[in-house]
């Protein structure tokens, strides 16, 4: 099955991506523009990632005692996407750029997540160059943001510690300053880095001539002693190997070094790296420390790392998708071609009678349907974010305003929902496999092991939650939650008008008015323990609310469409969206209006 039809549908009709042609930065662009880019893409993904995915899950990155080994697929795959030119899509014509949308960028990226995930679409490589590019000196974007656009270098993010994962303000890798005149290194203010990093995706490997970390480290107060909280912590670019205001390699090995590879339980294509920074075994200048620059102000590195964290989830909540998509796709084509059972009822016992093929079980279509509605709904979701980025950067004033705060509120939705949803995807798909499915001769067993990384990365689910109901829909006095909630009955008043789609309007007004109702309800008393308790229920509940958004208004939008099959399979999706999942939301909105503690309370000897 082609993604393109389904990608079309929601890009151009229902979210009039065109019409961003009539933004200066985007004038030079056109549907035919946009479309070439969807066909380079889809034939690197089909010819370089999809024949190998497998490949990159069996052969697993490995360690040959100096350095870390991938299948030639993958160096394959990464050249061809560099050449691309998807690694600088979104920036500017005169640094080589295609000055794309970023709707469009998000899209042409989620054919490589479906066609192999974990072989990796430089995703790391243009954030940490995009990052560069706003807070970096110029130097620091002609030395290092470049060569990482052209593919030359490729980019980490190192925030984790293995003591600091979700709280960060308690990382403890430190930076000195490095000798009288460090303020004066060309390449920014010079600091010596020791700590550890964990987790670090891509922090070893021979795909590119150098590796650029941005690492989170403390530079020590006055008193030598490293500032508490996420206040102290600044950003600092560490290349791997040194390079001069050329950007030319100069022979030295900065002394950063692999501790170890992680042996993940999917996702094998991508190294994951323990990194020890200054540990002295590649000694610069004969002394321990690895050499980073600083980015922007001391102290102010969350702040620039907080910069692309909007396009990095949505990078996260996409790839769940598309591997949702992946695992819908594998088992809508295996359930067509299975037969086996009979049709329920008189005769469906009589052996004499040939069988069926299983998509003919009511039960197989509920699952099928289920994917169709997870999947397709969280495309939507991906792009209608990627959306309210473009209109973010390049709409006017108000409206820039509103897309800030609108992504705001829901950029936990769009990393989240997806990652728990579209797993329950590739549950299901191994569902409709039987027993093939839980075996290694079908991909869908791969799909699921990939995707369960993405509840845990980029903000695990429970801080997510707590983001949305802690922080996200209170800014600001609300307002994020009430353009919302505008938006949301803009819908609803278009679909109350039309007969056949007005008993979902109401459905959706009550769910609104619910997630509304429950917010004051979970902080009625103010308590952050009590009205915290049930963060993840209530942002299941919110995420089903918006999901069931999208599908009406899709829905609506299909409307003006022939009444072919697609069209039967939105009008499905969105019904069993509001019959089966939105009905959901009432008992995960219970415990949270309750302030129920029955887990919070409960004393740890008792578990
Ligand atoms: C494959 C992979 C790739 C990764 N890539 C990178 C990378 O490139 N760069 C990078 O910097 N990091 C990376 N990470 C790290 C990732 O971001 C962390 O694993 C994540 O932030 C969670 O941190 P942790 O593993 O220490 O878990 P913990 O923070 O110890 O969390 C464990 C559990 O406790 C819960 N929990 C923790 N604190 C709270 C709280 N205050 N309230 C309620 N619940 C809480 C969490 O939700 C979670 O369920 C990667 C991780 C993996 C597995």
């Amino acid at each position: 099955m082609s993604l393109r039809p389904t990608l079309d549908f929601l890009l151009y009709h229902w979210l009039d991506a065109e019409s961003l042609n009539q933004r200066p930065r985007f004038a030079d662009h056109s549907r035919e523009t946009f479309d070439a880019v969807f066909d380079t893409c889809e034939r690197i993904a089909r010819e370089k990632y999809a024949p190998f995915n497998r490949t990159v899950d069996t052969q697993e990155p490995h360690f040959d005692g100096e350095k870390v080994i991938l299948p030639q697929a993958t160096h394959d795959a990464q050249k061809a996407y560099a050449e691309s030119g998807m690694l600088s899509a979104a920036q500017d014509y005169e640094i080589g750029g295609m000055q794309l949308p970023y709707t469009v960028e998000a899209a042409a990226n989620a054919f490589f997540a479906m066609a192999s995930v974990s072989i990796g679409s430089g995703l790391l490589t243009t954030g940490n160059a995009n990052l560069l590019m706003v807070h970096g000196t110029d130097m620091q974007k002609n030395v290092f943001a470049r060569n990482e656009f052209s593919g030359r270098f490729s980019g980490t993010m190192c925030l984790s510690e293995p003591q600091a994962g979700s709280s960060l303000s308690d990382v403890t890798t430190r930076a000195v300053p490095d000798g009288d005149g460090f303020e004066a290194d060309p390449l920014g203010s010079r600091y010596r880095l020791k700590g550890n990093k964990m987790w670090i995706s891509a922090g070893e490997h021979e795909l590119t001539e150098n590796i650029i970390h941005l690492v989170l480290a403390k530079i020590p107060g006055p008193d030598g002693k490293l500032i508490a909280g996420t206040r102290g912590i600044s950003l600092f670019i560490v290349p791997k190997k040194m390079v001069n205001t050329r950007g030319e390699l100069t022979g030295v090995r900065n002394d950063v070094a692999l501790a170890g590879l992680n042996h993940k339980l999917g996702w094998r294509g991508t190294t994951n790296t323990l990194l020890n920074f200054g540990e002295g075994k590649y000694p610069v200048d004969g002394q321990a420390g690895a050499v980073g620059y600083l980015v922007g102000k001391p102290h102010e590195g969350l702040r620039c790392m907080f910069h692309m964290m909007n396009e990095a989830r949505i990078g996260v909540g996409t790839a769940a998708t598309m591997l949702g998509i992946a695992g819908y796709y594998a088992s809508l084509d295996y359930a067509k071609n299975r037969p086996q059972g009979r049709p329920v009822g008189v005769g469906g016992k009589d052996a004499a009678q040939p069988q069926i093929r299983i998509i003919e079980h009511a039960d197989v279509k509920r699952m099928l349907l289920a994917q169709k509605a997870y999947c397709e709904g969280a495309l939507a979701l991906e792009l209608y974010c990627a959306r309210l980025v473009d209109e973010h950067h390049t709409a006017d004033a108000q409206a820039a305003d509103d897309a800030r705060l609108l992504l705001e509120v829901l950029t936990p939705i769009a990393k989240s929902w997806p990652s728990e949803w579209c797993l329950e995807a590739n549950s299901l798909a191994i569902q409709v496999h039987g027993g093939y499915g839980y075996t290694r001769d079908f991909l869908v067993e791969q799909y699921w092991r990939d995707n369960r990384l993405n509840m845990i990365h980029e903000g695990t689910h429970g801080i997510q939650a707590m983001d949305l109901l802690g922080r996200k829909v209170l800014m600001e006095g609300g307002r994020g939650l009430q353009l919302l909630a505008a938006r949301i009955n803009a819908t609803i008043e278009k679909a109350i008008q039309l007969p056949e789609f007005a008993v979902h309007a109401n459905a959706l007004g009550k769910a609104l008015q619910r997630v509304g109702s429950a917010t004051k309800a979970a902080w009625a008393t103010g308590e952050p323990g009590e009205a915290l308790a049930n963060a993840v229920p209530y942002m299941q509940a919110f995420g089903h609310t918006v999901l069931a958004w999208l599908w009406l208004d899709v829905a609506l939008a299909s409307l003006s469409l022939p009444q072919d099959a697609p069209h039967a399979g939105r009008i499905g999706a969105m019904r069993y969206f509001y019959h089966y999942e939105l009905p959901k939301i009432d008992a995960w909105l219970r415990v949270v209006e309750t302030r129920d503690l029955t887990c919070a309370d409960l004393p740890e000897e008792a578990f």
